[in-house]
């Protein structure tokens, strides 16, 4: 007997969604393996909520099939939501409800609910359990968004931006929750348009613009492909000649300001040990040196000729 592989977790086929004239989602395609971590990547409007929502049922596409585990959304959606736990952009609770009540009220829906206790315990809400959902800060509200998406043990949990606006302590905080959430066996489909969280956190990337899939791949396998040279940024003193530049092997550019020059390489292990050598030998000292390599920022321009509009949130160094 031939052994049938296992369904994706998420398998997206052509998906179509329009608003007016607006098309959101022009045919999306993508799968999302059982126990990875899969960001859908896109900046602002890009149709990544609508993405989500049709995947939740809560939106109807114009065309296209979603199966969850295997399961048709336009036959089985009822079972498949039994599946699936989610988290939306912009989730709000009555401002007197506390996060215990909040958890036994939507464990009510369910047949065999996880108890409030321990998601309480789970996302470090103990202290806050009996107080008015109003007064959480950002992280915890989020924090508690993530544990009612538990409440039903689903395998599969969508989130919808769920670091978007909080601090990067709350930011990290989430991130490595739902690190433990993959650990214990769950899959996780995100959207985000952070472009550093999702090539940290994310095992598998869906690059969304402008409603459509643009690329799929691991994080480091984008970037590996990106087209952009290393730069090598080094301010000395006394400033380097430029005929000390001009030797240095495997330079592709060079732009120079005041003490400061800026090289372009594609390999730039070579360089770094010539140009601390070089610089040695001509009595300058080193005041900085840094090395910036390709990132998911040069991949988006490749690939869209855009710079990436995805607005960054401040402050965020995680
Ligand atoms: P963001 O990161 O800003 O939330 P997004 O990638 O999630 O953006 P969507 O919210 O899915 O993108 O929006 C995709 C496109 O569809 C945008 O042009 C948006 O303005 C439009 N759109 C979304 N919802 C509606 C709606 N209810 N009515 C009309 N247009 C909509």
């Amino acid at each position: 007997m031939r052994n049938t592989p296992a369904p994706s977790a998420v398998s997206v086929a052509g998906l179509r969604r329009h608003y007016g004239a607006t098309e959101a989602l022009r045919g999306v395609t993508f799968d999302v393996d059982a126990g990875q971590i899969f960001g859908l990547l896109g900046p602002n409007g890009a149709g990544k909520t609508t993405a989500l929502e049709c995947i939740l049922g809560l939106r109807q596409p114009d065309g296209g099939v979603i199966h969850i585990h295997g399961l048709d959304l336009r036959t089985h959606a009822a079972q498949a939501k039994l599946l699936t736990g989610a988290q939306l952009q912009g989730a709000a609770l009555q401002d007197k409800i506390t996060p215990r009540q909040a958890l036994e009220l939507f464990g009510a829906f369910y047949a065999d609910p996880c108890p409030a206790g321990e998601l309480l315990g789970q996302f470090d809400l103990e202290a806050k359990a009996d107080l008015p959902f109003a007064t959480l800060s950002g992280g915890q509200r989020q924090r508690l968004f993530l544990a009612l998406a538990l409440v039903n043990r689903p395998t599969l949990l969508v989130l919808d931006e769920p670091t978007a606006g909080l601090d990067p302590q709350a930011r990290r905080t989430l991130r490595s929750m739902i690190r433990e959430l993959q650990a214990e066996g769950r899959t996780v489909l995100l959207s985000t348009h952070d472009l550093e969280e999702a090539g940290q956190l994310c095992d598998q990337l869906a690059i969304l613009d402008q409603g459509r899939i643009i690329a799929t791949a691991p994080p480091a396998e984008l970037i590996a492909g990106a087209q952009a040279p290393s730069r090598l940024t080094v301010r000395t003193a006394p400033p380097l000649a430029r005929a000390v530049i001009e030797a240095l092997p495997g330079v592709l550019a060079t732009t120079h300001t005041g003490d400061t020059w800026t090289l372009d390489a594609q390999s730039p292990n070579r360089l770094l040990a010539e140009l601390v050598q070089r610089a040695g030998e001509a009595g300058a000292e080193l005041l900085a040196i840094e090395l910036r390599r390709p990132s998911l920022e040069d991949v988006f321009l490749e690939l869209t000729g855009r710079p990436w509009a995805g607005a960054a949130e401040p402050g965020d160094a995680s």
